[in-house]
């Protein structure tokens, strides 16, 4: 990685480098110093360029984890709750409900990949389309067979 602080001290010696070069009055030393000058501007231009690359490469980080932040915001309007059968939902916050967002469940196993599945409600259970989470509520009654007589 290359550090900012030493970039800016490279291009102030080859500043320094040019000025006292323009006072040289022998042509060999003003070629080595010519040379010498482009040699820095060509490792400038490359550490440049690397630094560039590493800007973007954060840049995309930084992006992608706001993106992350914003969509997790989502799931801040909802709580753990337990079935009466001990089982997990996560469920909308009473201030949060509305007419037009009326109370629901969603997963909690989805809720860990990111993804906001809201649970189906039966009548014994609450059931996940997506991962096929399962939280009972209560239990199904035993079938009862009758034989005619
Ligand atoms: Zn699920």
């Amino acid at each position: 990685m290359v550090e900012v602080g030493a970039l800016v001290s490279s291009i102030k010696a080859t500043v320094e480098l040019a000025k006292s070069a323009k006072d040289v009055n022998d042509q060999a030393k003003l070629n080595a110093a010519v040379s010498d000058i482009m040699e820095k501007l060509v490792a400038m231009q490359s550490e440049l360029f690397a630094k560039q690359q590493e800007n973007h490469t954060l840049f995309e980080e930084v992006k992608q984890l706001k993106e992350k932040i914003e969509k997790d915001k989502r799931f801040d309007q909802y709580q753990l709750e337990k079935t009466a059968l001990g089982g997990y939902v996560l469920t909308l916050c009473d201030s949060n409900s509305s007419e037009n967002h009326p109370k629901h469940s969603i997963c909690p196993s989805c809720r860990e990949d990111g993804r906001l599945s809201i649970l189906e409600e039966g009548t014994y259970s609450f059931n996940c389309q997506v991962c096929k989470y399962t939280a009972k509520i209560r239990q199904v009654p035993p079938i009862r067979v009758s034989y005619p007589r």
